[in-house]
Parts: C-alpha cells; sequence; structure tokens
C-alpha cells in the first residue's frame, strides 16, 4: 500500500488549475524560496499518514464538483518528493476519470517522477525567475533544472501552466516577463503563463513557526502593476 505525508486538504479549490479542483498540499520540501506561502510544508516525513486509496476516495466524492474542467491538483511542498504515492493517486483517479493536474517546482526528474508524468494531464510549472542569480538566490534551486524539467515536458507533450510569483522592484521588469512569454516560442507544451501578485497573508504562518519572513520588507504587489506588465506585451 502506497502512503503519503499530507500537510492539508482544500475541498474546492479554484486557484490551482482550471475548474474547481480537490487540492492536496504534500509535506515536505528541498526548497526555501524566498517568497514560499506554505512554510507550514517544508519539514520532511511530517504531517499525516494517508494511503492512495483514501485520497483517491476523498477525491472521488467532490467529483460532481469539478464539471468539464475541474479534478485533483497534487501541490506541496513538493509533491514529487513523493512521487511513488503522487502516482499512485493520478493512477487511481484517472482510472475513474478524474483529470489529474501536478503543481510542482520541477527540481526532481527522475524514473519515479516519469511515472507520475504518465499519469499527469496538466503540470504548474512554477517557473520562479528567467535569469540565473535570481532563480537560485530566491529558491535555492537552478534555473536550468526547471528548463529540463520543461523541456521533459514538452518532449512528452504534457499540457503546461508556467506560473511566476511577481515581486515589485525584482522581478516586475518588462525584460523578465517578455523572457517568460517567449518561452511559449520555445516549448509547445505551455497552454498559459500565470503571473502571481506577490501576497503576505503567510505572514503569520511564519511569525507562528518562528521563521523570519524573508521578503517581509517588500510590500505586496497590486493587480494593477500585474496589468501594466501584461499590457506591455502586446
Ligand atoms: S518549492 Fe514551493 S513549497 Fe517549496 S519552498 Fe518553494 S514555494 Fe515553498
Amino acid at each position: 500500500m502506497t502512503a503519503g505525508f499530507i500537510s492539508s486538504f482544500q475541498s474546492l479549490g479554484t486557484v490551482d488549475g482550471p475548474g474547481v479542483r480537490y487540492v492536496v498540499f504534500l509535506q515536505g520540501c528541498p526548497l526555501r524560496c524566498k517568497c514560499c506561502h506554505n512554510p507550514e510544508t517544508w519539514g520532511i516525513g511530517k504531517g499525516d499518514s494517508y494511503s492512495a486509496d483514501e485520497i483517491a476516495a476523498r477525491v472521488s466524492r467532490y467529483r460532481n464538483y469539478f464539471g468539464s474542467d475541474g479534478g485533483i491538483t497534487i501541490s506541496g511542498g513538493e509533491p514529487l518528493l513523493q512521487a511513488e504515492f503522487v502516482a499512485e493517486v493520478f493512477r487511481l483517479c484517472k482510472a475513474q476519470g478524474i483529470s489529474t493536474c501536478l503543481d510542482t517546482s520541477g527540481c526532481i526528474l527522475d524514473d519515479a517522477v516519469q511515472r507520475v508524468l504518465d499519469h499527469t494531464d496538466l503540470v504548474l510549472l512554477d517557473y520562479k525567475m528567467t535569469n540565473e542569480a535570481d532563480y537560485f538566490s530566491f529558491s535555492g534551486m537552478h534555473l536550468q533544472q526547471a528548463e529540463r524539467f520543461l523541456r521533459n515536458l514538452n518532449d512528452r507533450h504534457i499540457p503546461t501552466w508556467l506560473r511566476q510569483v511577481i515581486l515589485c522592484g525584482i522581478n516586475d521588469t518588462n525584460e523578465n516577463i517578455s523572457a517568460l512569454f517567449q518561452k511559449q516560442q520555445q516549448y509547445d507544451c505551455i497552454r498559459n503563463i500565470e503571473l502571481l501578485p506577490f501576497r503576505k497573508l503567510c505572514t503569520a504562518k511564519y511569525e507562528q513557526l518562528g521563521i523570519p519572513f524573508p521578503l517581509a520588507h517588500i510590500p505586496e504587489t497590486p493587480k494593477s502593476r500585474i496589468d501594466e506588465l501584461l499590457g506591455a506585451l502586446s
């Protein structure tokens, strides 16, 4: 029986992939992104343990809400740390006709991850920055790793959304946004690009955990700034 460590569930999520989705936040992440909203998911081997069958049964109870676009999203933390478990949950969901979506940083790419992708309908890839210096400094991961993951998705023709958190004074430049959107010319698998305004709702979580929030000094990004950046593209 494949089991996984879960941080939390969201039964009717609308921001992690298309339509209405049952979102499972897995526990454990090897990265420490400065803008992370879920620091409670970092610890590996913590959280509650559930079997893949239990998760598939929970998801199935919400299938009437999914409509034609919705389904399950597995997020985190970094879901690919528990790739065998994710592969089994997705396999069970797909067997019931439920669409599967993986929200990942793309920091791991091995045989177990390829087995997850065998059962994945859509990937939300956090493409954190468009230059190596910022990528590494803000996440601890190399841009090359994200590119390698994206190339693999493209080779496998897996529909992909790129997502990037926009931070004022750091990556809210026309140069960055245009480099991000140029990825669509390079990779046919990219179906959508989402610019996510930086939010600080997670500040209370950092305080509770006694961890300093590295971006406490940076203001939230207004939606109008995102609109300006998108407007400058056309
Ligand atoms: S990969 Fe996701 S969960 Fe992990 S630190 Fe970065 S933002 Fe947080």
